[in-house]
C-alpha cells in the first residue's frame, strides 16, 4: 500500500539522495496533450488525490476550491469508495457517507473553479482494510474471492472480490454510476492497485486460472461499462501492469502474482496512474507505458524531493501522452492545508 511505502522511500533516500535534484528540468514539453481522435485538446492535467469518509471533508474540500485552484489543482481524484449514501445499493451505506446532494453542490463549485471531478472506487482489490472488511464484502460475502476464508482478514494484506462471480459486476456498476452522477463527472477512476488475491485456490471459479487474464477480465467488464455504456474516460492505478522482475522493483508498486501479463489484454484508452514514491535514478515503468499505448499519469507522494525527481523525470520525457502529475496525499496533511502542502503546491507548479 502508499502507506507502507513510506518505509521504502525513507530508505532510498539514503541510498540515493540527491541523485536528480541538480539535473535541470525540460521547459519544452507541449502544453497540452495529444487529442485522442474525437475528443478535444486537455489541459495538463494537475491532479490531487484525496481520500473522502463523509459529507464533512467534501465541506472542507469546497472551501478550499479557490485555493486549490490558485495553486494549480485542475483536477481532483476523490477515492470515496464506500463513504457513500448509495439509493441504488443502501445495504452498503454508510453512516456519515457523502450525501449526493452534497455531491452535486460540490460539482457545481468545481466547475466554477475549473476543477474537474473523478470518483473513485477501489475495485476487485483492497475490499478491506486491517480487520474491517469493506461494505460490499460485509454485506455480500458471496462475491468474496476467498469466502470464508482469513477471519479478521489475518494474515492477508486485502481482501479482493471474485472477478468471475456472475452477480458482482451488477452491484458495481449500479455504484459507479451513481458516484458518477452525482459528481457530474466526465471521467471514473477504478483503483485496481496492490490486488494480491487472484485465482485464489479458496474460490472454486478462479483456482488454478491465470491471474494475467483474470485480472484483464476486471479491467476490461469495469471498461464495457465505464466507457462503453456510459462514454466516460477511465482511470487505474498501474503497479499490477508492471512485472517486478522485469522492472526490478518490489512487490507494491509492481506484480510478483502474475497480473502483468495484463498490460496487453486491457485498452489502450485507459489511463495510467503509475504511482512511485521512492526517490529514484529512472522510472522505467514510464515508457514503458507509453510504448504500449498508454496516457500515463505519473503519481508522487511524499517527501517533496522524491515527488520533485519523479515529475523532473517525467517532464523529460517530453511526451505528450504524460497527461500531467498527479499528487497523492495519503492522509500525511489536512484538508484544510492541502493548498499549502509543498509535494502539491511545489511539484504541481512545475506543470503550469
Ligand atoms: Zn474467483
Amino acid at each position: 500500500m502508499k502507506i507502507i511505502a513510506a518505509t521504502c522511500a525513507g530508505i532510498s533516500l539514503l541510498l540515493l539522495g540527491g541523485c536528480l535534484s541538480a539535473r535541470p528540468v525540460a521547459t519544452n514539453r507541449p502544453p497540452v496533450t495529444e487529442p485522442e481522435p474525437g475528443r478535444a485538446r486537455q489541459p495538463v492535467w494537475r491532479g490531487l488525490h484525496l481520500l473522502i469518509n463523509g459529507d464533512a471533508d467534501i465541506v472542507i474540500l469546497q472551501e478550499q476550491l479557490p485555493r486549490l485552484a490558485a495553486a494549480g489543482v485542475n483536477t481532483l481524484i476523490l477515492e470515496v469508495g464506500y463513504n457513500f449514501v448509495f439509493s441504488s445499493h443502501p445495504e452498503l451505506n454508510a453512516a456519515t457517507g457523502v450525501t449526493a446532494a452534497r455531491a452535486h453542490r460540490l460539482a457545481a463549485a468545481a466547475r466554477q473553479a475549473g476543477i474537474r471531478l473523478i470518483p473513485e472506487l477501489d475495485c476487485l482489490g483492497h475490499q478491506s482494510w486491517s480487520k474491517k472488511t469493506m461494505a460490499l464484502l460485509a454485506k455480500h460475502p458471496e462475491f468474496d474471492e476467498t469466502p470464508g476464508f482469513f477471519p479478521d482478514n489475518a494474515g492477508i494484506y486485502c481482501r479482493s472480490w471474485c472477478p468471475q462471480h456472475p452477480g458482482v459486476n451488477a452491484v458495481v456498476f449500479d455504484l459507479i454510476d451513481e458516484l458518477a452522477q452525482a459528481f457530474e463527472a466526465d471521467a471514473f477512476h477504478v483503483g485496481m492497485d496492490e490486488v494480491f488475491l487472484i485465482a485464489s485456490d479458496h474460490c472454486p471459479r478462479c483456482r488454478g486460472g491465470d491471474p494475467a487474464r483474470l485480472f484483464a477480465r476486471a479491467v476490461n467488464d469495469l471498461h464495457g461499462h465505464i466507457v462503453g455504456q456510459r462514454h466516460l474516460e477511465m482511470l487505474m492505478w498501474g503497479d499490477r501492469l508492471l512485472d517486478a522482475a522485469a522492472l526490478n522493483g518490489g512487490e507494491w508498486e509492481y506484480a510478483k502474482n502474475g497480473t502483468a501479463g495484463a498490460v496487453d489484454l486491457i485498452p489502450k484508452d485507459i489511463v495510467i496512474c503509475d504511482w512511485h514514491y521512492e526517490k529514484q535514478a529512472a522510472y522505467p515503468s514510464v515508457p514503458l507505458l507509453l510504448g504500449k499505448g498508454f496516457r500515463v499519469w505519473p503519481s508522487g507522494w511524499q517527501p517533496l524531493e522524491n515527488a520533485q525527481a519523479f515529475s523532473a523525470y517525467c517532464r523529460r520525457q517530453q511526451n505528450a501522452h504524460v497527461v500531467g502529475f498527479l499528487s497523492t496525499v495519503w492522509g500525511k496533511t489536512t484538508m484544510d492545508r492541502i493548498a499549502d502542502w509543498p509535494p502539491v503546491a511545489e511539484v504541481l507548479a512545475a506543470w503550469k
